[in-house]
């Protein structure tokens, strides 16, 4: 049978017996997958550099569809994450945090086009020296709207009607923002910048939208590390390292 060519983005690896190492792969045709590459453990591996997180490749896979473990051939490096990786530890960080999320968001074997021009977006902006925070909350904001998982900034989740300029208020239990009438509301609340600035997260490309202010930051990074929690029932670890290496920093 013919190979199954894809581009692809690199999510993660893990070793398999002695020689060889499973990896996870977030093709553009066929969504995730998992794939042996046999001998990539050794020192002559053909591999090479070309299985590191969020490197971009162009891999042959054999395999029948909806196999659960294809085999992987050729792998063409594309481009290569080393750089970013290599402006920082910030950057080193952040990547491995973006290949972690994009893990647990994507589903095998279900290919989403724009889930992947977000990812190639990201790591080139990454690539390109943007932030790495603004970065971060690009990819989450992205992420959980493209799984229709973020709320509507415009519309009141519980009555429908228009939201007013100004603050917003999340409402857990209707999972979303809610008007005056609809609430009290449970928290937390975004700030006005912090929803001016989701608008531009929400209408630009992501090497466009820049830093945010340390507020909007902050109160993003929260909210969406709910958002997150409450999708996944689970925390990330990357998320975890990362806060215990900002603590240790500071
Ligand atoms: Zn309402």
């Amino acid at each position: 049978m013919p190979p199954i060519s894809s581009d692809a983005l690199v999510l993660r690896s893990y070793k398999l017996g002695e020689t060889s190492k499973v990896v996870v792969l977030l093709t553009r045709e066929r969504g995730k997958v998992r794939a042996v590459a046999k001998g990539a453990r050794g020192r002559r591996s053909r591999y090479q550099s070309a299985l590191e997180p969020l490197s971009e490749v162009r891999a042959s896979l054999y395999g029948r569809q909806g196999t659960e473990l294809y085999r992987l051939g050729e792998c063409e490096l594309v481009r290569s994450a080393f750089r970013s990786g290599a402006r920082g530890l910030d950057e080193a960080m952040a990547l491995s945090y973006f290949a972690e999320l994009l893990d647990a968001f994507a589903q095998e074997g279900e290919a989403e086009d724009a889930v992947y021009r977000l990812a190639l977006a990201v790591v080139e902006a990454v690539e390109d020296g943007s932030s790495v925070a603004a970065l971060a909350r690009y990819l989450e904001a992205w992420l959980l709207r493209l799984h229709g998982l973020y709320p509507s900034l415009d519309r009141c989740a519980s009555c429908e009607s228009a939201l007013p300029a100004g603050d917003l208020d999340y409402h857990g239990s209707a999972h979303g923002f809610v008007c005056r009438e609809c609430g009290p509301s449970s928290g937390p609340g975004l700030s006005e910048s912090a929803r001016g600035y989701l608008r531009r997260i929400f209408g630009q490309a992501p090497s466009a939208v820049g830093p945010a202010g340390a507020d909007e930051s902050a109160s993003l990074e929260g909210f969406h590390r709910d958002l997150i929690r409450r999708h996944l029932e689970r925390d990330l670890r990357s998320l975890r390292v990362l806060r215990d290496v900002a603590r240790e920093v500071r």
